[in-house]
């Protein structure tokens, strides 16, 4: 097998890897190899024709592919080097990857890896889905695959379960392609999208969406013929008497996301529970020595725009790392969720930079502070009239208000 030695490789050509790459090459380093599996970059983008990215980097609402181009317009006029059409086998803790390629198998050596893979979706076997095993389940985001990059129509009458994004998105979609979209289903009381999205795919289109409901089995044989939906409990247990058959061919799950972390633990990353994703320190680095992540494989971002800002910072100490520029001393101080958090990231920092801490809510709230305190001394506080699980916040906190910080806790104050 061929072997060769490499700084930096980045795994994922998507908008985390892309940003990623552009960023290392703008702080000055020339030895990038990005792998992509896929024939083309661009990531989950490529197959998001509807409009809504970019609105915070670039002031304007682009397609999924507009935004992408823009990064790999970028990265090809940095002429930095891509080998597509090629998958990540494995990644051990020494940093050396095995790459299948058209050209064969690949041994690659790097002194710094970003993990940059994405994340995939829960399937019907994921979420235990009970009845038969008919054609005509599909998760939301193969569905969008057909649909939009392949122009397979997929079915007449659609049932879509969970409220997440790519489902609220599809709902839209397959009603502008002719197709009846008999209703969405959400297991909990809220939507897991963005308001926006609920808006705009589901409310502008008068699709209902059912809360607190969910499909408890599958009919048909060959073809799908309709699933039996239920309302639930605050237990989440199906209430019997509110049980009722759609009618329809295809169901479509948008119930979560599940970060691609299958090399990050061949490699010894070790992983939070709370995202799914790596556990890194401010400069997003995992407890593997110049292996580093970013993007959706780190934790499932709702906005894209927020993927690019943290791939690019990731890039920057990707190299600032190869460069031997002392990190600011051992990431040592802890920050931990409290009350009302489902999770914060970075989960350790330094102290001795400003950082931007990211986190969900576990509930939704109205007009209320996230709060970052020191052994009871604040040292952040944001206001939001809004906070909703479906959307990340983001927090500032500067450098100076946490040099001698003990440990970081991060609480919802109404
Ligand atoms: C189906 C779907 C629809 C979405 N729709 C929207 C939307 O409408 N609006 C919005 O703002 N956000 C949307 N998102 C979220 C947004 O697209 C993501 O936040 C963003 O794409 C994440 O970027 P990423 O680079 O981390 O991951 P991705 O875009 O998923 O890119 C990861 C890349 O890594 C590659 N890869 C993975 N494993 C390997 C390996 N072993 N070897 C080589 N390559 C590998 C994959 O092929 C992929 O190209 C959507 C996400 C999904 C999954």
């Amino acid at each position: 097998m061929q072997t060769i030695e490499r700084d930096l490789v980045i795994i994922g050509g998507g908008p985390a890897g892309l940003a990623a790459a552009v960023s290392a090459r703008k702080n000055g380093l020339d030895d990038i190899l990005l792998i992509e599996r896929d024939r083309i970059l661009g990531g989950i983008l490529n197959q998001c024709i509807h409009d809504g990215f970019g609105l915070h980097t670039f002031k304007q609402a682009l397609t999924g592919p507009e935004y992408a181009q823009r990064f790999i317009d970028e990265f090809n006029r940095l002429g930095i080097d891509a080998l597509l059409d090629t998958i990540v086998l494995s990644l051990d803790s020494n940093r050396t990857l095995t790459v299948s390629s058209k050209k064969g198998f690949i041994r690659i050596m790097a002194r710094a890896v970003i993990l940059a893979m994405g994340c995939r979706e829960r399937t019907a076997g994921a979420i235990s889905l009970p009845g038969t095993r008919p054609s005509g389940v599909y998760t939301a985001g193969a569905a969008q695959n057909f649909v939009n990059l392949q122009n397979i129509m997929i079915g007449k009458h659609v049932v879509i379960l969970g409220s997440g994004d790519i489902g609220l998105i599809m709902a839209r979609r397959m009603t502008l392609e002719g197709v009846k979209v008999e209703a969405v289903f959400e297991l909990l009381p809220t939507p897991s999208g963005l308001a926006r999205n609920v808006r705009q795919c589901l409310d502008d289109y008068g699709i209902p969406l059912f809360l607190s409901t969910s499909v408890f089995e599958l009919h048909g044989k060959d073809r799908l013929t309709g699933v039996t939906v239920a309302r639930v409990d605050d237990r989440f247990q199906m209430i019997p008497e509110t049980r009722r058959l759609v009618p329809c061919d295809t169901l479509l799950l948008s119930v979560g996301l599940i970060p691609e972390n299958e090399l990050s633990l061949s490699a010894g990353v070790r992983l939070e529970p709370a995202t799914s994703g790596a556990s890194v320190d401010d400069r997003f680095m995992t407890n593997v020595p110049g292996v580093f992540s970013c993007g959706n494989v780190l934790h499932v971002h709702d906005l894209v725009d927020h993927v690019s800002e943290e791939a690019g910072l990731v890039g920057r100490c990707a190299v600032r790392y190869l460069k031997g520029e002392p990190a600011p001393e051992e990431a040592f101080i802890p920050v931990v969720p409290k009350a009302d958090i489902r999770y914060v990231l970075p989960q350790t920092i330094s102290g001795k930079e400003d950082v931007t801490i990211s986190l969900r809510v576990t509930r939704p709230m109205r007009n209320a502070a996230v709060l970052v305190t020191d052994r009871d001394r604040k040292v952040a506080r944001k206001k939001l009239v809004r906070l909703h699980p479906a959307e990340m916040i983001r927090i500032k906190v500067k450098a100076k208000d946490i040099e001698t910080a003990e440990k970081l806790e991060v609480s919802v104050q109404c």
